[in-house]
């Protein structure tokens, strides 16, 4: 299968995998058991006589956790040794979940939030009708509220173990 044209992953040159494989180390801040390289938000890693430059793309418009996930990547590479890093937001095209790795949707489920399911390119997702509840599988589960406690995340509520979760919205 093709893959898109930005989804390069890490780069093949030696030099420029090691820069990534240290900026893969970053977490997302809202969601600390994933990286950025789970969240498929880390797009490109290129090394050159001028620095490093690294690509990502936000995984919502409005996520705040951008910023720091740009001074988080700064820093690591800073501590690697890398003097000159240079951090760009690509917006196009859009990050979807599918971008995330099943590896990172796993690590997800395990940190008690419902991994995103169905797929973002089928048009628009009704949601509402699988979501697993991460505590004891049911699919009793019902939305509390839209926006959780983060605008990527809504709220929701188990009706068989009456726990509530973080949804982790398809977009
Ligand atoms: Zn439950």
């Amino acid at each position: 299968m093709e893959s898109p044209v930005y989804a390069e992953g890490r780069p093949a040159s030696p030099a420029a995998a090691a820069a990534w494989d240290v900026a893969a180390m970053v977490c997302d801040p809202e969601i600390p058991v994933l990286t950025i390289e789970d969240l498929g938000v880390l797009r490109h890693v290129e090394v050159s006589d001028a620095g490093v430059q690294v690509a990502i793309t936000p995984t919502y418009s409005g996520c705040p956790a951008m910023d720091a996930i740009r001074q988080d990547i700064t820093a690591a590479l800073g501590a690697a040794g890398y003097s000159s890093v240079r951090v760009s937001l690509e917006l196009a095209p859009a990050w979807t979940t599918d971008w995330m790795s099943s590896a990172g949707k796993a690590k997800l489920d395990a940190y008690g939030i419902a991994a995103p399911s169905g797929r973002a390119a089928a048009g628009p997702v009704r949601v509402g009708l699988s979501v697993k509840c991460p505590q004891c599988s049911s699919l009793n589960t019902r939305e509390l509220t839209r926006f959780g406690s983060t605008s990527c995340k809504a709220l929701w509520v188990c009706g068989d173990c009456r726990e509530p979760f973080d949804y982790f919205k398809v977009l």
